[in-house]
């Protein structure tokens, strides 16, 4: 099964996840990941029902628009750099799996780029800096297979409902 297949079978992500409204194609609502039993979840939410969602505590939220039926969309450069920073401080083997795989896809978009990789009594450490700002910024390498890089991509992908 590859990736675009695996997203068509996604949960429907068309309706509000509290009123249940549906939202029209390419109409305006938001998107929440928050935490969960099972790691990060996501939530969409119409532009009235946000208004008293905002304060939930997500970790966190993008405005989106529901693409037309035959679009495959491209996950937002700034939204990934946005969530990338968010998990600085990754706390769940999700976590830690999610900000290494943005790390290569934001490595593949020239966003970051390597400078070193740092050993020490914890295993890898990727060093990288921004291209925007220069900041450098340190992503543990978690080891993942191949298998494993892939499946955390096809979570990330689902729960963004975009391709990285
Ligand atoms: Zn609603």
């Amino acid at each position: 099964m590859t990736l675009s297949q695996q997203w068509r079978v996604a949960p429907s992500r068309g309706a509000c996840s509290r009123c249940a409204a549906e939202f029209p194609e390419e109409g305006v609502f938001f998107s929440a990941l928050s935490e969960s039993e099972e790691g990060l979840a996501r939530r969409d939410y119409c532009r009235d029902c946000w208004q008293e969602a905002d304060g939930d505590g997500h970790f966190c939220f993008w405005r989106t628009r529901r693409p037309p039926a035959d679009e495959e969309p491209v996950l937002d450069t700034e939204l990934m750099l946005d969530f990338f920073d968010r998990l600085r401080s990754a706390d769940t083997e999700e976590k830690v799996a999610f900000r290494f795989v943005l790390a290569l896809s934001l490595m593949r978009r020239r966003e970051l780029k390597l400078q070193e990789v740092a050993r020490g009594p914890e295993g890898e450490d990727l060093v990288l800096r921004k291209r925007r700002s220069g900041e450098q910024v340190k992503v543990h390498n978690p080891e993942l297979d191949e298998e494993q890089i892939q499946a955390a991509a096809a979570r990330l992908g689902q729960l963004f409902d975009a391709r990285l």
